[in-house]
């Protein structure tokens, strides 16, 4: 109210706007006072994962022998990008094992390469992040704990052959900057008979 008792210029139109806003937002308030809540109670409650959910990194047994699937031949530690698998490998007459084998969870990227290049499927991952911890060396895991993992959670579907014959070229497919070559330029030329020879 200006000094001479007059409305200033305005009020009415900024009054009606001020309602309607706190109107709008006591009804978005109202609506989700009666709505069912998202958030659940983990680790009381667990979420279903998605079906092509990837999560904790495992090592598995053969399932038809029981064997460490591992052969320990470094691949995944070659691939790793920050670098966070080391393995010894064990050589035995039979066929190799990782010696040891240790994966710093807390510094994986979770790219899968490993997974991919992998040519026994022996490291894969889980359809589970169940794994809340407050102290990073908890997540330091031997070959013992990858194991362990292994059998404690559902496996995810991609393993390294898996992957690799999703990832390559249909068979018979010319290979990126090879045109396919005509048949009879493919065909060796039969070799010339020398002058003079009769058959
Ligand atoms: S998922 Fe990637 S970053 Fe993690 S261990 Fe495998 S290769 Fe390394
Ligand atoms: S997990 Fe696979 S890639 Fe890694 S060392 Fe074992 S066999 Fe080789």
């Amino acid at each position: 109210m200006a000094d001479n008792g007059t409305v200033p210029q305005g009020f009415w139109t900024e009054t009606a706007q001020l309602v309607r806003a706190v109107s709008r937002a006591m009804g978005v308030t109202f609506r989700n006072l009666f709505r069912k809540p998202v958030t659940v109670h983990y680790p009381t409650t667990e979420r279903k994962y998605p079906e092509r959910y990837r999560g904790l990194l495992a090592l598995v047994y053969e399932p038809d022998t029981g064997e460490e699937a591992c052969i320990g031949c470094r691949l995944c530690e070659f691939v790793c990008p920050p670098a966070v698998i080391k393995v010894e490998m064990l050589k035995t007459p039979e066929r190799n094992y990782a010696k040891t084998f240790t994966l710093e969870l807390y510094a994986c990227e979770f790219c899968e390469l490993c997974v991919q290049v992998c040519p026994t499927d022996a490291i894969v991952m889980m359809k589970s992040f169940d794994m809340p911890t407050a102290d990073r060396r908890d997540m330091l895991l031997d070959k013992d704990r990858l194991h362990t993992i292994g059998l404690k959670y559902e496996r995810t579907w991609a393993t390294g052959n898996k992957l690799r014959d999703m990832q390559a070229p249909p068979k018979g497919a010319p290979r990126p900057g090879h045109a396919a070559a005509p048949a009879a330029a493919a065909a060796p030329a039969p070799a010339a008979e020398p002058k003079g020879v009769e058959a």
